[in-house]
């Protein structure tokens, strides 16, 4: 592969600054340049981007700066001989860190008494509302390198941790590894159900109201997944009617989630903007992923992370 431009995709100002990315991707041989919507491509060109582009099938390679690739068409790519690489493996430690924060906040009431302080309101919750993590399971749907740092974390403060792989094979720190066909007995004892799987067609509904209706009614759900894992009006029928305790969102069915939409109100609600891995240098894990493929492509090896 012989790249002549690195092509900085606007897109990526959604995730971080483009000066930085552009800076952490400069090199001293490869041009790299911030294009528009109204840029063209041809076969020297890498793309870094955040979401596709039609014009993208041009390029020799396109990079999508997420872990998540759902909204690539893969086909398209393949039929172009365009190579499609994604951002899997640097997401560790970011969206597991997260991942901790949610569960601690609801295992701590800190979203409600965040919530209080607006109204400077000392009011203490229950007695018997705040409870450990240490002690309590959590079920890690999807053991990637997500799921593997939730679960790593999760052992590590002394929480019960059960997981679905589609293997079924064991993983370290995981006490018990279900296969997706066993979800509704993985969910049942689990406090805390959370979501890190990609988006596909046997993912897309996975929660839905049946399933929901397994979890135990003290239990959390967190997706950090994508929005359509979940079917939207079970989850909040379920948050409604108290079947489950609360979710933390940080992906959502329509991003930014609509301003009417009833989870920025709800009091068992957590609503992030799909930031569980944002850092303030996201921008250098993706220009070292990048990089490191660079390298790989100038000396004819296979890419890092291709997916198409
Ligand atoms: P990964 O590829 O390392 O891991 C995903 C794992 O899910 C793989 O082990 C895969 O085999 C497994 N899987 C696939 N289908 C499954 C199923 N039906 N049941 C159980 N497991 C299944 O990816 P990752 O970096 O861990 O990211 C996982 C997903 O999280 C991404 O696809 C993306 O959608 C999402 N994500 C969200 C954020 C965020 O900011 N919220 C950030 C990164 C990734």
């Amino acid at each position: 592969m012989d790249i002549s431009r690195i092509a900085v995709h606007e897109s990526v100002a959604k995730a971080c600054p483009l000066e930085l990315m552009v800076a952490a991707l400069q090199g001293p041989d490869i041009p790299v340049e911030i294009v528009g919507d109204d840029a063209s491509f041809d076969a020297g060109d890498c793309v870094v981007t955040f979401s596709p582009r039609d014009a993208f099938l041009n390029a020799i390679w396109v990079h999508g700066i997420r872990a998540g690739y759902d909204e690539f068409d893969v086909a398209a790519y393949e039929a172009a001989g365009t190579a499609l690489t994604n951002s899997t493996g640097i997401h560790g430690d970011t969206v597991p860190e997260t991942v901790v924060g949610y569960m601690t906040a609801f295992a701590r009431r800190l979203h409600i008494y965040r919530d209080h302080q607006s109204d400077s309101d000392w009011t203490q919750e229950p007695y018997d509302a705040p409870f450990t993590l240490t002690g309590e399971q959590v079920c890690v749907i999807g053991l990637g390198t997500i799921g593997q740092g939730i679960a790593d974390r999760a052992d590590a403060l002394g929480m019960e941790v059960v997981g679905v792989r589609r293997s079924g094979d064991p993983v370290e720190n995981v006490e018990r590894v279900y296969t997706p066909d066993e979800l509704d007995t993985a969910v049942a004892d689990a406090r805390f159900v959370v979501l890190c799987c990609p988006l596909t067609e046997e993912t897309e509904g996975m929660v839905d109201a049946a399933r929901l209706a397994q979890m135990r009614t003290d239990s959390y759900l967190v997706n950090v997944a994508r929005g359509p894992v979940v079917v939207e009006d079970a989850l909040v029928r379920a948050l409604d009617d108290e079947t489950i305790a609360g979710a933390a969102l940080d992906a959502h069915w329509e991003e930014p989630l609509p301003e009417e939409h009833p989870l920025w109100d709800h009091e068992s609600a957590i609503v992030t903007p799909h930031v569980a891995a944002f850092t303030n240098r996201y921008h250098e894990d993706i220009a070292a992923l990048v990089q490191e493929n660079v390298e790989r492509a100038t000396r004819g090896e296979s890419l890092r992370n291709r997916v198409a």
